[in-house]
């Protein structure tokens, strides 16, 4: 068999003949199957090794993974042959079979019989006595040396096998687009077992530990797996939610909501699956008709998870959020800042007092920068306490307060207190009225560092937005050290970004520095399996840093325009996100479009403020 992947190796051109001699004898040792070892060590392309594989073998090749006629896919091969042995099922006979094979009893649900084979999918069809043993199944797997899988479905499946390969991350993504989320734990749910309360209440009082689960089929592991799931595609919240006659699982990835492939019938289990995220937040089961909030910790892979739950009554039954906020690692590094922006930074979290505004609206990534300079000084010697609404990320070592308006502990009347417990640095959720303001004011006067939020739309604007509240412009030039405005835009995708093309004058009309090295990279269309056809993976925030200077004090203590004060901070050599945004566009990291469309609001609000301020 060696001799297979060591021609495979060097038709492909790559030599890494050791490391494929180790990966066999390793994967013989452990037991472990030689195609899985080969592709978690990242030896070979995945796409061209499994192509090449099928070559050999003489296997037919899948380019694309089409499934047809789904339900009787699905009731052919069970979730639980596909996912334990990752089979996906592609089709079962051809259009005229499934014509013939209509079931009356199904006839509810079924389409007419004449309808275009093109339509397979959407039709119903149970199976006949008469058509068995005859209709082949095609089956794609990407391990054909897989013999416990191929005679386990050959058991399983009353018709004869057709096989074919394709690769590792098309079959998984596939099985899991055919079956949904879970669904091998949903099916062994369904085949018989008492749904009993008592059982969901596993682990109440101790962390949930994800990747500890029981061999057993239960609700409380298909909950797991549907958290599971979410955290491995980065998801940031999970939804669920009742519609009128099905149940819901939404993803938030990069800020979108993307649906979830589920257990068809899954709302036989709607109620369990509820109660059972309420029983790990610890909130009141019997409790349907209100709102409430809780709180899970989590454990995967030794890793704590925070999870901010809330309940919403709808008339289609309780939904529930689920925010996941990964305990994550924060450092500069990570936020990717131009040197222009990071030396200002690491400038501003030298001083010993005074105040740094973060600005932006909800969603542009506020919390993670404060956190990021938070870890930053997150040192021994130094006392950091906090008042947010709500926590959102623990810090090793910080007083974290959280906000809690029913027993009126306020920003305000929080702030007073964490004063006198004498910190050196304090950081304030938001700034959202004159009462905190003028706190963080004195704060800073008397020798603190305050870190807080803004709700406004750019660096700048954050003066006004101040002395609009009610802050007196002298106390604003004499405590804020600097503005920092942000946004967030999405990252193009490592795997497939491309160079772009632009009509001749374009990127000259938007402001673009043609003049600098390098075209603009864009999307690919379509994009690739890793970014999930989006050409785009993951996001990355662009900035925007007005330092209060002694020439903008002045400004600011005069009453100076918007427009003058921007004028001396560019002279003083500001650099509008915008082209904070170029620069993350010549670097490859993002495009022109998500720079404009993240920047575009900011320009409008800018002008809006010259008017009301001349
Ligand atoms: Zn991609």
């Amino acid at each position: 068999m060696k001799e297979i992947f060591l021609k495979i190796a060097e038709r492909n051109g790559e030599p890494e003949i050791a490391g494929i001699e180790k990966a066999i004898n390793e994967a013989a040792l452990g037991q472990r199957s030689i195609i899985e070892e080969l592709l978690n060590r990242d030896i070979f392309n995945e796409e061209d090794f499994l192509q090449g594989l099928a070559e050999e073998l003489n296997i037919s090749w899948e380019e694309n993974l089409k499934t047809i006629n789904k339900r009787k896919l699905r009731e052919v091969c069970s979730a639980q042959l596909a996912l334990k042995h990752r089979l996906l099922p592609l089709s079962f006979g051809d259009g005229s079979e499934l014509i013939e094979e209509e079931d009356p009893d199904d006839a509810g649900n079924a389409l007419p019989a004449d309808g275009e084979p093109g339509n397979a999918e959407h039709r119903e069809d149970g199976s006949s006595g008469a058509s068995k043993g005859k209709v082949r199944l095609r089956i794609a797997t990407y391990d054909p040396f897989n013999f416990l899988a191929r005679q386990t479905a050959s058991q399983m499946i009353d018709s004869p096998i057709e096989w074919s390969m394709a690769s590792r991350t098309r079959i998984l993504q596939g099985i899991q687009e055919l079956y949904g989320v879970g669904a091998d734990t949903f099916e062994q749910i369904l085949a018989g077992r008492d749904l009993d309360m008592e059982s969901l209440d596993v682990d109440r009082d101790e962390a949930n530990v994800l990747d500890d689960d029981d061999e057993e089929a239960s609700v409380v592991k298909f909950v797991n797996q549907i958290i599971r799931e979410a955290l491995e595609q980065r998801a940031t919240d999970i939804h669920v939610e009742p519609l009128h006659d099905d149940l819901r699982i939404r993803y938030r990835i990069d800020g979108m909501l993307h649906e979830i492939a589920v257990p068809e019938n899954i709302r036989a289990l709607q109620s369990s699956v509820i109660a059972r995220l309420k029983i790990m937040s610890k909130l009141d089961i019997a409790e349907r008709r209100l709102p409430q909030d809780g709180r899970i910790n989590l454990s995967l892979d030794d890793q704590q998870i925070d999870v901010r739950v809330a309940t919403i009554p709808t008339v289609e039954g309780e939904s529930v959020s689920l925010r996941l906020l990964n305990q994550e690692k924060f450092n500069l590094d990570r936020l990717g800042m131009i040197d222009h922006t990071r030396e200002r930074v690491e400038e501003l979290l030298k001083m010993s007092n005074g105040i740094v505004l973060i600005t932006g609206p909800t969603g542009s990534g506020k919390s993670t920068t404060l956190y990021t300079f938070l870890s930053e000084l997150n040192k021994p010697e130094t006392r950091i306490v906090t008042i947010e609404d709500p926590v959102e990320n623990k810090l090793d070592g910080v007083m974290q307060i959280a906000v809690r308006p029913e027993i009126d502990l306020t920003f305000g009347r929080g702030l007073r207190s964490i004063l006198r417990g004498d910190p050196n640095i304090v950081m304030i959720g938001e700034m959202r009225d004159l009462e905190t303001a003028e706190i963080a004011v004195r704060a800073s006067l008397t020798g603190h560092l305050v870190f807080s939020t803004l709700h406004t739309n750019d660096s700048i604007g954050g003066i006004s937005r101040l002395t609009d509240m009610g802050v007196e412009p002298f106390l604003v030039s004499a405590s804020v050290r600097a503005f920092l405005a942000q946004r967030l835009v999405r990252r193009l995708c490592p795997s497939c970004k491309v160079k772009g093309e632009y009509p001749d004058g374009y990127l000259e009309s938007i402001g673009f520095p043609t003049q600098l090295e390098g075209q603009p990279s864009v999307a690919a269309e379509g994009g690739c399996e890793r970014c999930r056809q989006s050409g785009y993976l993951g996001r990355l925030a662009i900035y925007e840093i007005c330092l209060v200077t002694p020439a903008i004090e002045n400004l600011i203590v005069t009453g100076a325009s918007t427009a003058q004060i921007k004028e001396t901070a560019i002279s003083e050599g500001f650099i509008t996100m915008r082209e904070y945004g170029w620069q993350k566009v010549l670097s490859s990291d993002t495009t022109v479009e998500e720079v404009l469309a993240a920047t575009t609001v900011e320009l409008n609000v800018g002008g809006k403020q010259h008017v009301l301020s001349s």
